[in-house]
């Protein structure tokens, strides 16, 4: 497979460290509100890399941290009336309501910043040993300038860095690039005891410390949004590369960001959207399907009709999906037709695309366009009552391609075609009958269902999902 790797700026052959097994590492979200949708495109695109090198056999060990202690947090704490551990619970269960939703397998670890102080504690001491890092006004500080390697993500040197960069203000430091990794709490704050008094952490220095502890000092993947290159990458490159002494990510990952109706999203534009509210107003498959519809590095523009068409268009495969399954089981000939066989090796064909699309750099869009020939392929073979064989194995590879790209496509129990076929044999007896209201209720309850009957001439009924 081939990655794009921030590092280089270009695509390279992927190969892990260990043959069998990937160590990807993303950085998770700070816990103080509802995920907005900008969230949702790391997740669900990580989160299908993770599934199609499941595909692939490899072993997958995934590590998404939560920043449970952070300004943010303690601010929302005082505007609710709870305490910073109380407001991170809360957004952590929230964060994992979504993630599921989203269709997003659980990380192997999910550590939190609260719960790796220890560590965290040790790693800002190492750093001072080595003289990467000193203490002024009661803070501890990575100095950036001591690293020489600092803004090699970014591809951007320590003046550049500095014109461009909106830096932070502190007193206390020496150059501006430098960054906190101990602060000392401020009265009521949650503190922890540290050789340099009472404290928390400054951000960047967790996922140094969780990536080392769960994945070791050098791993496959570090992916993330393109927001955080600098400086929230090139810092936690710093740091671990300074401690550890070894190279940190070998693969740099960065989504960009979703625009909302061609506008960058923000609290300010009035256009600021949660996971949760376009989940209610539309789906969790909807956005999962809008995120994958483009390129990982493409721009991505959320709107309504967006959305809609991602709705339907997963629709089509259910639909296709559900009259597989029923020619499967029902169409006359068990056996390969004569004929079949070009069916079959077009079908071969575009499995392999998907693939190798997916292989070039994750590109769901492409991979996407071969599954929708593929369902295009299936529902020419469905009308032209293709045998149970040909369905059954059209079915079960467009199952595959889905499980990778995260859908779902098995209908609900009542929107079966078990179901429908028994819906179907009832109103037939009804008809039979002569109880024409039974058997009006009963095409009105398929229609329902979404379900479209067609009463032929020799008495039998055809039906089809709308
Ligand atoms: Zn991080």
């Amino acid at each position: 497979m081939k990655i794009y790797n921030t590092m280089t700026r270009k695509k390279e052959e992927f190969t892990p460290m260990d043959p069998h097994s990937v160590r990807v590492y993303v950085c998770g979200p700070t816990v103080y509100d509802l995920l907005h949708i900008g969230n949702a495109r790391p997740m669900v695109t990580f989160d299908t890399l993770r599934r199609f090198l499941l595909s692939k056999g490899l072993e997958v060990n995934y590590v998404q941290n939560f920043t449970d202690i952070e300004d943010k947090i303690i601010r929302r704490g005082s505007e609710l009336g709870l305490t910073p551990g109380e407001v991170a619970e809360r957004y952590i269960q929230e964060a994992k309501t979504d993630a599921k939703g989203l269709n997003c397998l659980e990380p192997t670890a999910a550590p939190r910043v609260t719960q790796e102080m220890n560590a965290i504690i040790e790693m800002i001491q190492t750093l001072l040993d080595k003289g990467y890092a000193y203490q002024a006004g009661g803070e501890v500080f990575f100095s950036s300038a001591r690293f020489e390697r600092y803004g090699k993500l970014s591809g951007k040197n320590l003046d550049d860095l500095t014109a461009g960069a909106r830096v932070e203000i502190n007193k206390n430091k020496k150059e501006p690039l430098d960054f906190v990794l101990w602060k000392p709490a401020k009265p009521g704050e949650p503190q922890w005891e540290s050789p340099w008094g009472a404290g928390r952490p400054g951000w960047h220095i967790e996922c140094s410390v969780m990536a080392k502890k769960y994945l070791g000092d050098t791993f496959d993947i570090h992916a993330g949004g393109e927001d955080l290159i600098f400086p929230h990458h090139e810092n936690e490159i710093a740091q671990s590369e300074a401690a550890n002494g070894a190279t940190f990510a070998r693969y740099w990952m960065h989504v960009r960001y979703i625009q909302i109706d061609d506008q960058k999203m923000s609290k300010s534009l009035g256009n600021f959207l949660t996971i949760r509210e376009s989940a209610e107003k539309f789906s969790y498959e909807a956005i999962r399907f809008f995120i994958l519809s483009a390129h990982y590095r493409s721009p991505i523009n959320f709107s309504d009709e967006q959305l809609k068409a991602a709705q339907s268009a997963l629709e089509r495969i259910r639909n296709c999906a559900g009259l597989l399954r029923h020619a499967a089981q029902n169409h006359p000939s068990r056996e390969w037709l004569p004929g079949e066989n070009e069916a079959l090796s077009q079908l071969k064909k575009l499995q392999k695309d998907f693939e190798e699309k997916l292989e070039d750099d994750l590109n769901t869009a492409d991979a996407m366009a071969a599954l929708f020939e593929m369902v295009r392929y299936a529902n020419i073979q469905v009308n032209a009552e293709a045998s149970q064989k040909c369905a059954e194995v059209f079915g079960e590879t467009i199952r595959q391609c889905c499980d990778i790209l995260g859908f779902t496509i098995d209908r609900t129990p009542e929107n079966s075609a078990e179901e429908i076929e028994s819906l179907i044999a009832r109103r037939r007896e009804a008809r039979e009958n002569k109880d024409w209201t039974a058997a009006d209720k009963l095409r009105d309850e398929l229609r329902r269902r979404g379900v479209i009957l067609e009463d032929r001439k020799d008495g039998t009924v055809r039906w089809s999902y709308q």
